[in-house]
Parts: structure tokens; C-alpha cells; sequence
């Protein structure tokens, strides 16, 4: 029998901390997993968003940090270590509606008794002109990941959005810089009553409303002003600023399961309670792709954990 013919007991779809978490677990628990780890999907390269950063400082284990591809290169290496078989191919499509589930990637089809979806999120970005020069020389859309480089100690710095991601960067970023100024494009905030009493009650921080950024600027190596425009009157002013942090939403990526597990408004996976488990018994979802709130490597591996425990008792 190929091992296209085979039936599988778990296909893990993606390979960020989450995914190879799952692996690790299934591996040991001779499930003899079947990984996709996905070619540049969703524009990220196998092993997820930690390839796309320098010095990972918050991932337990490393107390002088570790750089993100080198992280997701042990994290692999410790799959293949436990015979995890990895494909580096995305997966184009999953059917859930009949049992073993099917798997598609390209023209051949997998078959499993139960799924780990483990595929993340991407931080949406505004194309700024700029950007690309500047992106992580000054920009960034992970104020918790990247607040604390000492290239914002004490310096001007921006966040762009206006929801409770933006207001809870802002506040968290106001610990590390001079000031912070949060760019919103319309007159009020979305984010909930809480957290903007927490943005307007924090001196260090000026809401800049009707506001939208049109280019960022700098010294060819790192940016240092962003150019603003307010969508009202059309005056347009050029702000210093050493950071420049964009929360203006994820993207879960969900688009290949085609609406087949139930998701929240903002098309996160929805996992019930304090179980990985999605709407179809077998099928379980860890990491960002199911997780709005935390979005760290560390949460990733940890809900990757749980998956990997709670499809071995499904299988069982
Ligand atoms: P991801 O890391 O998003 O990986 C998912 C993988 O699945 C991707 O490689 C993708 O290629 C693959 N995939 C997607 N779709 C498919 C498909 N259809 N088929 C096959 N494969 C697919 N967190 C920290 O804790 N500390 C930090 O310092 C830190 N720094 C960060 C810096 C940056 C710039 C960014 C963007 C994030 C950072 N984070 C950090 C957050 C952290 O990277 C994420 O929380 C974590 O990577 C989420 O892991 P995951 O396994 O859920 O998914
Ligand atoms: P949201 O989608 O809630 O907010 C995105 C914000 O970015 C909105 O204010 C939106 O503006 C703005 N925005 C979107 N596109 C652009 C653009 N092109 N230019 C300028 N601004 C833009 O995303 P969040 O990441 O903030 O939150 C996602 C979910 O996670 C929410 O449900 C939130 O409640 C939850 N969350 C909760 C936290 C907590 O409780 N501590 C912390 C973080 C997130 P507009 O309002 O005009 O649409």
C-alpha cells in the first residue's frame, strides 16, 4: 500500500510551535503522525511566524534567547527525532464530511482518522511605502514580542489600529517608550470600555483620531519618522518615531477548510472550553489559528500539547 493509500491515525496541518508541539506528542504516543508543514503558506515559511523575527527571548529554556529560525529549526528536528514523517507542501483542502478524513494537497489525497489543525494566523499589514525597507527595523506587529529591544527604550513610538489589540500595545508599549502615539482611523475606538480607559488614562499615550499613515521613514537602516495624514481635513504632518506597530487584526488561516468548522465573526477556529476539540468530533485545532487573545509561541506549543493528549484519547 502507498502511503497515499494508507489511513492514516493523524495528519498534523502547519509546523509553527503548535504544529511540531503536536507532533512531538504523537510521535511518542506511537501515532506515527503524517505532517504537512506547508510550502511559504499563507507567505510564511515552513516552521511559521517565529522564521519571520530575530532574538526570541521569551520562550522558556534559552535564558540568552534564541533567534526564531533557529527555534523552529530544533523544534523540527525534534519531530524527525521521533520518526514524525513531514511533507512541505500546503494543503489545499480537507473533507470532514465523511470518516477517515480526507486530506488534499496538489493531486494526491491523504486519508486520517483524526486531524491536528495547527496553521496560525497572519498579522495583517498596510503596505506602506517603506514598509518592506523598514519591516523589523522599527516596525512590527507584535508589540509583546518586540517592546522591550532597546532600540525603543525612551524613544517616540506609534501604533496604528484602534481595537483591544492596539490599546493593549499601546499601554504595554508606554512602559518602554518616551510617548506613544495611537494612530486611529475613525473618531472613536473600537476596542472594549476597559482597555480604553486604560489607553486614555495613561499620560504617556495621545490618541491621534481620523488619522491614517501614508509612508514611513528613515536613515536606511532604521525608520525614524512615519508621515500622517488626517482623512478629515487632509492636513498631513511627519511624526519622529523609532517604532512602528501595526494592530489592525490577524487573519486566521482557515481559507482551505472551507467553512467546515465552526468559527467565531473574525474567522478564528472556535474550540470548546478548555479543550482543543472543534465542531467535528476527531478534528482538533491548536496554536493562533484558534486563539485571538495570547498569540505566543509559548500558548502555541502549549494548546499544540493539549491537541496531541486529547486525539490520542479520541483514537483510544
Ligand atoms: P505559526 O507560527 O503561524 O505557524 C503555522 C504554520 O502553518 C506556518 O508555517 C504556515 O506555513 C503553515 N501553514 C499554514 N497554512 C497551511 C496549510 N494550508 N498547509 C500546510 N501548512 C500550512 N511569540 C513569542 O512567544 N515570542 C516572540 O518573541 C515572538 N516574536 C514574534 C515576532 C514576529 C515578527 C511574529 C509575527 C510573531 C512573533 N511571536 C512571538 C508570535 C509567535 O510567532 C506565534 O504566536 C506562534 O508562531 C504561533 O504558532 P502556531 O504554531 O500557531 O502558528
Ligand atoms: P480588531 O479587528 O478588533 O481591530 C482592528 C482595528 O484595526 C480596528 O480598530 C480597525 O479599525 C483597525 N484597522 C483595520 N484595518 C485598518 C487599516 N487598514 N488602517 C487603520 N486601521 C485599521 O482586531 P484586534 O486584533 O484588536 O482584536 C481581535 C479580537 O481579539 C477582538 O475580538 C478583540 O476583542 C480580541 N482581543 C482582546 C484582548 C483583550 O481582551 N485583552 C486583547 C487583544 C485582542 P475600525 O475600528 O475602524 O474597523
Amino acid at each position: 500500500m502507498s502511503e497515499e493509500n494508507t489511513i492514516e491515525q493523524v495528519i498534523i496541518i502547519g509546523s509553527g510551535p503548535a504544529g511540531h508541539t503536536a507532533a512531538v506528542y504523537t510521535a511518542r504516543a506511537d501515532l506515527n503522525p503524517l505532517m504537512f508543514e506547508g510550502f511559504m503558506a499563507g507567505g510564511v515559511a515552513a516552521g511559521g511566524q517565529l522564521t519571520t523575527t530575530t532574538d526570541v527571548e521569551n520562550y522558556p529554556g534559552f535564558p540568552e534567547g534564541i533567534m526564531g529560525p533557529e527555534l523552529m529549526d530544533q523544534m523540527r528536528a525534534q519531530s524527525v527525532r521521533f520518526e514524525t514523517r513531514i511533507r512541505t507542501e500546503t494543503v489545499d483542502s480537507v473533507d470532514l464530511s465523511s470518516r477517515p478524513f480526507a486530506v488534499k494537497a496538489g493531486s494526491k489525497t491523504w486519508h486520517a482518522r483524526s486531524l491536528i489543525i495547527a496553521t496560525g494566523a497572519t498579522a495583517k499589514r498596510l503596505g506602506l511605502p517603506g514598509e518592506e525597507q523598514y519591516w523589523q527595523r522599527g516596525m512590527s506587529a507584535c508589540a509583546v514580542c518586540d517592546g522591550a529591544l532597546p532600540i525603543f527604550r525612551n524613544k517616540p513610538l506609534i501604533v496604528i489600529g484602534g481595537g483591544d489589540s492596539a490599546a493593549e500595545e499601546a499601554s504595554y508599549l508606554a512602559k518602554f517608550g518616551s510617548t506613544v502615539t495611537l494612530l486611529v482611523r475613525r473618531d472613536e475606538l473600537r476596542a472594549s470600555k476597559a482597555m480604553q480607559k486604560r489607553v486614555f488614562d495613561n499620560p504617556k499615550i495621545e490618541v491621534l483620531w481620523n488619522t491614517n499613515a501614508t509612508e514611513v521613514l528613515g536613515d536606511g537602516k532604521l525608520m525614524n519618522q512615519v508621515r500622517v495624514k488626517n482623512n478629515k481635513t487632509g492636513e498631513e504632518r511627519v511624526l519622529d518615531a523609532s517604532g512602528l506597530f501595526y494592530a489592525i487584526g490577524h487573519e486566521p488561516n482557515t481559507a482551505f477548510l472551507g467553512g467546515q468548522l465552526e468559527m467565531d465573526e473574525t474567522g478564528y477556529l472556535v474550540t470548546k472550553g478548555n479543550s482543543m476539540a472543534t465542531s467535528v468530533p476527531g478534528v482538533f485545532a491548536c496554536g493562533d489559528v484558534q486563539d485571538k487573545t495570547y498569540r505566543q509561541a509559548i500558548t502555541a506549543a502549549g494548546t499544540g500539547c493539549m491537541a496531541a493528549l486529547e486525539a490520542e484519547r479520541f483514537l483510544s
